[in-house]
């Protein structure tokens, strides 16, 4: 429900949105009132591409997300300011795979490729071959055509990746996860089956793969949100941060049910975006929310990014 805090907070923000000619883009799992306000929602995928496609036709760009979606659009457009409306935005995941962790695989197996999550930072990214994201994993490895991949951070999305291609994945660092997803386990599924028994399951591949195991539909976020919007299904169970479950109730409810598999799947990082920040960005732009990268860590981080465009298109 819309406070009245927030919906005056929304109409201030749209209109200096307008007169400062400012992009913002949001991902599915910050607060759904500033979902409201976004000119594009979606997964990092997504998002990367509308900072690359759309980013010239504004003055400055505004991301509510993670740090390194914010630092991604930096990488795709050197030119443009980039703000983050969060001031703990830092994902826990992308600190556990540092530049040097990845070096010392690279030196273990030279002949072996590395793709790289987008949820790394820049000087990670400098390390890839190729990035990747939940919705292209897949693909990318596949278009490789080697039979081992360096894959990190996100150790379950690489067993995902292995169990549907055959590639032998090496995860860097050996145990990375995300703590949000990492915590759903196979007898959260069975209790949210037994109260919902009609509902389908979906689950980000960033799950455990015995979770994985029991859903009908794995994907990202913006796969799972594609599904349920044309599913003919009525009920739903979301096992991913639960903002994309708020998401889906405030689009498609109440004809059709999303259920978050548990109410405490809730990012941190995510939720520190707020609309008050969003405002004072468009008001005063201050230097805390500016996301600034080493221009010579960014040259050299978005070629992983391009290469990704390149085999996905
Ligand atoms: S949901 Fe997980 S991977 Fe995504 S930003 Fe939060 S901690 Fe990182």
């Amino acid at each position: 429900m819309l406070s009245e805090k927030n919906k005056e907070l929304q109409e201030k923000i749209l209109e200096l949105k307008e007169k400062e000619n400012a992009m913002i883009l949001a991902h599915f799992y910050v607060d759904v009132d500033i979902q409201d306000i976004a000119d594009a929602i979606g997964d990092s995928l997504y998002l990367a591409k509308v900072a690359k496609e759309k980013a010239d036709n504004f003055d400055y760009i505004i991301e509510a997300a993670a740090y390194f979606m914010a630092e991604t659009a930096v990488i795709l457009n050197p030119k443009k300011e980039v703000y983050i409306s969060g001031l703990e935005t830092f994902c826990p995941m992308a600190r556990m795979c540092p530049s040097n962790i990845i070096d010392e695989y690279k030196r273990k197996y030279p002949d072996v490729p590395v793709v790289l999550y987008v949820n790394t930072t820049a000087e990670a990214k400098t390390k890839a071959d190729v990035m990747c994201t939940s919705s292209n994993a897949i693909n990318i490895c596949k278009k490789l055509n080697n039979n081992r991949i360096l894959f990190g951070p996100d150790k379950n999305l690489g067993l995902w990746v292995k169990k549907e291609t055959n590639i032998y994945i090496i995860s860097v660092p050996k145990n990375g996860y995300c703590y949000v997803h990492n915590k759903f386990s196979v007898k959260d599924i069975e209790k949210a089956k037994s109260a919902h028994p009609n509902a389908i399951v979906l689950a980000h591949p960033e799950c455990k793969p015995d979770v994985l195991e029991k859903a009908d539909i794995v994907g990202s976020t913006k796969i799972m949100y594609d599904y349920c919007k044309t599913s003919l299904n009525k009920e739903f169970i979301i096992a991913t941060e639960k903002g994309l479950a708020d998401r889906l109730n405030r689009d498609f409810g109440p004809d059709k049910k999303f259920y978050p598999l548990l109410d405490s799947a809730i990012c941190k990082a995510m939720k520190s975006n707020t609309l008050q920040n969003i405002y004072e960005i468009l008001l005063k732009k201050p230097k805390r929310n500016r996301v600034i990268i080493d221009p010579e860590i960014s040259k050299k981080a978005k070629i992983g990014i391009d290469k990704m465009f390149d085999l996905t298109g």
